[in-house]
């Protein structure tokens, strides 16, 4: 009836078999354990929220709004002490192993009680992303057991990512938009390192972290060709913290200003330079774009868990408020229009899950998790114990790791891979993104004025959740992103970044 070659020339029309399901491709490859595995990472999520942070949400958002300097240590510390922030670092790093799409999972439950919260474990972890996108395995290896350290000695080591700059948010997530774009931060080489000019703006966990991965630029009239990713520690001279934003939602999260005065950046913190970036296969600017696309396929999964996490939310207040509350005489969960809407938010829900949990898979066989995951890579980190890793972590400085690394993840990855991931990436982030917001809206309709009372929780979902559609590039460059990434690509005549 088809031949071989038909199905193979009919597979590869647009919408392209490969494009559109990842879940399919996936499964099979996948690790039997990452099933269990997953679920008690869940489990724990869901105890962390009943005895941690259930019962302080409400208090602390409006202690963060009476005083928006307040620094919440108290949760961090707990978050530490539970083993949150060593959780999602391999072994070979000295973290706990657990396979990385189960983070997405633990993100959607952590944030359907508090975004805030959610985000002050989540963002360490974008941190550590970038970090590991830079494939220096001595930098992540020395920064990566310090976290641990921390964890062991109950002194939290957190980690931050400084992109953003006063004058430029959407510019520094896409490389075309890069030298058009007002970008200040400037890092000029000097004998030993680096020193560096510079403020980053809107840095969430900056007050709280102890190492921040910085982004900046060596030539400020072509930044697209001369990023430099370094870590700096606190307290290093020249470097301080600037105001704390008081923002409408996830007070709980401080988002920091971090400012950089002839900083002096030595040459061993520094984690990729222009010149290393020229040795890759696409050459410095395309790599550049690799990396953020490598970081962003994974962390907007992350922003997309946080949007399906702030829809149910929002739909778990309105249920019990329907279950609770009669309107003429009958509870309102027995009016059909009632029904309606929570069926409603309930597919919010779904959708918004399945489109994290499709990117991830997506992430799996062709983006960051492709090695951790495949089966022996996965059972080996899963069965050895962490000291036999430890007796080897000194191989980790040696600099044919960074290049084994390198050469594996930046030019092992085809041009299709990058689009497939991060045009997965953005889907996800702006369609649960948007289905938290929408789902903060229906609850509000459906409790009327019950749902305005901040002691209901709600109306602080619904501040929490805006904020999702604006950070880790806003929901209309998300767009632009999946469009660039999974349409542009079939027509040829189609020219995106341009404007
Ligand atoms: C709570 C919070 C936490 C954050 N945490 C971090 C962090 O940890 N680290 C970090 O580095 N940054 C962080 N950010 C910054 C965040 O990534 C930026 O806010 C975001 O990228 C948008 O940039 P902007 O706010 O400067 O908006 P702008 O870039 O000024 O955009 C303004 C508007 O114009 C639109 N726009 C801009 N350019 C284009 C274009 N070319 N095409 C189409 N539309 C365009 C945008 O979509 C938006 O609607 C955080 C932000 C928030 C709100």
């Amino acid at each position: 009836m088809i031949s071989r070659k038909e199905i193979k020339s009919l597979i590869n029309m647009s919408p392209k078999f490969d494009d559109m399901v990842n879940s399919l491709q996936s499964a099979p490859k996948l690790p039997k354990a990452m099933v269990k595995e997953t679920q008690k990472v869940i489990a724990i999520a869901r105890k962390f929220n009943r005895e941690v942070v259930r019962p302080s949400v409400l208090g602390l958002d409006l202690k963060m709004h009476e005083n928006p300097n307040y620094l919440p240590w108290e949760f961090v510390e707990k978050a530490n002490e539970w083993g949150f922030y060593t959780m999602w670092i391999p072994k070979m790093f000295g973290g706990q192993g657990y396979n990385q799409p189960s983070m997405a999972y633990f993100a959607e439950e952590i944030a359907s009680e508090c975004l805030a919260m959610a985000n002050l474990i989540g963002v360490h972890y974008l941190g550590m992303a970038s970090l590991s996108a830079t494939f220096n395995t001595r930098m992540i290896n020395k920064i990566a057991r310090e976290v641990a350290a921390g964890e062991k000695n109950q002194t939290p080591c957190l980690i931050s990512l400084a992109i953003t700059e006063p004058g430029a948010g959407t510019d520094v997530e896409e490389v075309d938009l890069l030298d058009k774009g007002n970008i200040t931060c400037h890092a000029e080489k000097v004998p030993g390192g680096y020193k560096v000019n510079g403020t980053k703006v809107f840095i969430s966990n900056g007050h709280l972290s102890a190492w921040h991965i910085v982004i900046a630029y060596s030539d400020l009239k072509k930044p697209s060709e001369n990023t430099v990713t370094f870590a700096v520690k606190t307290g290093a001279q020249g470097f301080s913290f600037g105001r704390k934003e008081n923002k409408m939602g996830q007070k709980g999260c401080p988002a920091s200003e971090l400012i950089f005065k002839d900083c002096f950046i030595p040459d061993e913190n520094v984690c990729l330079t222009p010149r290393e970036m020229e040795n890759f296969k696409r050459g410095n600017k395309a790599s550049a774009m690799q990396m953020i696309h490598y970081v962003v396929s994974v962390t907007r999964a992350g922003v997309g868990a946080f949007g399906a996490g702030a829809a149910r939310g929002a739909y778990e207040k309105a249920l019990k408020f329907a279950s609770e509350t009669k309107v003429n005489g009958k509870l309102l969960i027995n009016h059909e229009w009632a029904q309606c809407m929570l069926a409603e938010m309930y597919k919010n829900i779904a959708l918004a899950r399945l489109s994290y949990v499709e990117t991830n898979y997506a992430n799996g066989i062709y983006g960051f998790y492709k090695n951790l995951q495949s089966k022996p890579a996965y059972y080996y980190n899963k069965v050895v114990p962490s000291k036999w890793f430890d007796r080897f972590s000194s191989m980790m400085d040696k600099p044919f790791m960074t290049n084994l690394f390198r050469k594996r993840q930046m030019d092992g990855q085809t041009d299709e891979e990058i689009n497939r991931t991060s045009g997965w990436g953005s889907l996800s982030k702006f369609a649960a993104t948007d289905m938290g917001i929408k789902n903060c809206r229906m609850a509000l309709d459906l409790m009327g004025q019950a749902g305005l009372r901040h002691d209901r929780g709600v109306e602080k979902i619904y501040r929490d959740a805006k904020l999702l559609q604006i950070y880790e590039g806003t929901n209309q460059l998300n767009r632009l992103n999946l469009f660039n990434c999974l349409i542009a690509k079939d027509h040829p005549q189609a020219v995106v970044f341009d404007e």
